[in-house]
């Protein structure tokens, strides 16, 4: 795809450039045409005729240049005739007997115009070779280019930062200070080698940082660079992998060899795990581009001495997939977790991502910090990034408590779509449908406080019930689990009791209920049946080697008991939510009407309809 494009843009340059060169031909063709237009103005004559006029004494001046004779009339007229050439005019005009005394009376200027040929040479002859000279020059220039081009894809076009560019330092990223703290001893021997070599300590080669996305892994990376002072080579593990076999081999070599000649410096690879994946899944002969690629690496690592100033960091989010070669001690024998950021480190987050964002007073970073368990940094920078769009939109000059709020819930649901028209019929559908999962939520005592209810469509969803833990949680028991199933069976229990039929709008929820409740059987252990016992799959090669051979680990009757249990813990959290609708039906009609009324209920007008407020 990128060699078309790449092909298409040479392409384009050379049709311009021959557009060009033409342009210029057909300016100069016009410009001498012009000057040829310019010459000849005076009017032709016969030999004859000027014989009359000079009869009729009409003439002012004869020049005569070579065979050409200019006549300039008494009326200022310029005209033109030939004689033969070598021919001598005052013979001319004694053959045309013409009186000796007209002819003294003539005013005649003979020149001998011996013309020099190099003017004519140069426009009829030099200029067209050059043109052509120039055409063919950038011609071969292109083809040089693109011959260059086909013969580099061995060599990789590794990013490089400059050491002053781009620089990232410890102070640009929130939070993750374990993270920071064994990244140190890096920059240190990046800094001061001698301090390690010293004492003939070994630094590690290879770091990798293992995160889930937008936890700032890159960011970190580039810090360890930053403060370091040192030369950065950017690449990604997809970079490696091209359509030829051997081309990724060879571009891991182009990367050390770039690097080594720049050290100390950091190479960086992203998404190793496009290259590092475990290796001989049998399905291509073992000897795909892929791990040709993860095979040159480990060389590549092997290959230098530990403390010559090279540290290679890797970042991942799979590290399961990883073959165990590359995390062996010589490679990268050093583990960075970066976790989703708790609240502390999102409020540093947030402070980090509004410096150059002008807040109205009120906004309190700590309130959002606690509005956004869930987030990575990347959600975070993209929530202020999305707030301060919204205040310029509005035509704000600062950014506020509401548009901050308001772009917590586009990050987290997508964009919302006022504009999407329904049907009564189908609002209302929605109503109670959300009134559902509201209503279920709330009452149940291990579901996350509902924070806001909206029929307003929002990204793909035609509602929405959004609810917010009240603090970060790292475990979840299953009571949580059993009443978020119910809850998430809420909106298609309302459908059923108060339509008698159910809609599409429940295929979602349907789809989460079963991925939960075979999660909780499968996986963390929690159906009573079956106990304490996983059933996940050896997550090691990719996926179609994966089926082909961990398909199944367990027995037809094992995986006839984990359908069973599935269905029963479904089944049971669907009886629950019909149960608590029936007992509550007044209230989720009000919850339904106020929201067809108001189309969005906040927290408080929620609890209002519960004159107890519960939660
Ligand atoms: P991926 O796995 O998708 O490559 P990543 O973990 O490498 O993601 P980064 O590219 O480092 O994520 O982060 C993306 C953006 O998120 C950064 O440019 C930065 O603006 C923001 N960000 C992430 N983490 C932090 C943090 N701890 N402090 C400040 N900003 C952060």
């Amino acid at each position: 795809m990128k060699k078309e494009k790449k092909e298409k843009k040479v392409i384009k340059k050379i049709t311009k450039n021959i557009f060009l060169i033409l342009i210029v031909f057909l300016i100069l063709g016009s410009f001498f045409s012009l000057f040829e237009i310019g010459k000849t103005k005076e009017t032709k004559i016969q030999i004859s005729q000027l014989i009359q006029e000079i009869e009729n004494n009409k003439i002012k001046k004869i020049v005569v240049k070579d065979d050409t004779i200019e006549i300039l009339t008494l009326d200022d007229q310029t005209q033109i005739t030939y004689k033969e050439p070598g021919e001598n005019f005052i013979g001319l005009l004694n053959d045309y007997n013409v009186s000796p005394d007209k002819i003294k009376g003539l005013t005649i200027d003979i020149q001998n115009t011996k013309k020099s040929i190099w003017p004519d040479l140069l426009i009829y002859a030099l200029l067209p070779l050059l043109f052509i000279g120039i055409f063919f020059y950038y011609f071969s220039r292109q083809l040089r280019k693109t011959t260059q081009k086909t013969f580099s894809f061995g060599q990789v076009k590794s990013f490089k930062t400059n050491r002053q560019e781009n620089k990232v330092a410890f102070k640009d990223i929130g939070g993750v200070k374990e993270a920071k703290q064994e990244v140190r001893e890096i920059i240190d021997f990046l800094k001061k080698p001698k301090k390690f070599t010293a004492l003939g300590a070994k630094i590690p080669k290879g770091v990798l940082i293992v995160g889930a996305p937008g936890t700032g892994k890159t960011l970190l990376a580039r810090a360890v660079a930053g403060e370091a002072n040192v030369p950065f080579f950017h690449i990604s593990g997809s970079e490696f992998v091209e359509m030829f076999v051997g081309v990724g081999a060879s571009r891991v070599r182009d990367l050390f060899r770039q690097a080594k000649k720049k050290v100390p410096c950091i190479i960086f690879i992203d998404e190793l795990d496009a290259v590092g994946r475990i290796r001989g899944g049998g399905l291509y002969g073992g000897h795909d581009e892929r791990e040709q690629t993860l095979n040159q690496i480990l060389v590549e690592m092997d290959g230098f001495e530990p403390n010559i100033g090279l540290v290679i960091i890797a970042a991942t989010n799979r590290p399961d997939v990883l073959d165990p070669a590359l995390l062996r001690p010589g490679r990268f024998d050093r583990r960075i977790i970066l976790d989703i950021p708790d609240i502390r480190d999102r409020e540093e987050i947030l402070k980090i991502h509004c410096q150059k964002k002008p807040l109205v007073k009120d906004v309190s970073l700590r309130k959002i910090a606690e509005r956004t368990p869930g987030f990575s940094g990347a959600d975070l920078a993209n929530l202020m990034n999305e707030a301060a769009i919204l205040a310029v939109r509005q035509n704000k000059k600062e950014i506020s408590m509401a548009q901050i709020l308001e772009s917590i819930e586009k990050v987290l649901l997508g964009p919302e779509r006022k504009s999407h028209i329904i049907s009564p019929k189908e609002k209302k559908i929605t109503a109670y449908h959300e009134a559902g999962h509201a209503l279920v939520s709330h009452l149940l005592p291990h579901c996350d406080p509902v924070r806001k209810v909206s029929i307003i469509a929002r990204g793909q969803a035609a509602g929405y019930t959004l609810k917010m833990p009240r603090e970060d949680k790292y475990l979840h028991t299953r009571s949580e689990f059993i009443d978020d199933l119910a809850a998430l069976l809420g909106g298609y229990a309302a459908e059923k009791i108060f339509f008698g039929e159910v809609t599409t709008g429940a295929s979602n929820d349907l789809k989460q209920t079963a991925h939960l409740a075979k999660k909780l059987v499968t996986e963390y252990g929690m159906s009573e049946k079956i106990g304490p016992v996983a059933f996940t799959q050896n997550k090691g090669s990719n996926f179609l080697n994966q089926q082909l051979i961990n398909h199944r680990q367990f027995s037809e009757k094992t995986a006839q008991l984990i359908d069973e249990e599935i269905n029963s813990l479904i089944s049971r959290a669907f009886q629950q939510a019909q149960k608590i609708i029936q007992e509550h039906r007044t209230d989720l009609n009000k919850i339904a009407q106020l929201l067809l009324k108001k189309e969005t209920l906040e927290r408080q007008e929620f609890l209002q309809i519960f004159k107890d407020g519960k939660k």
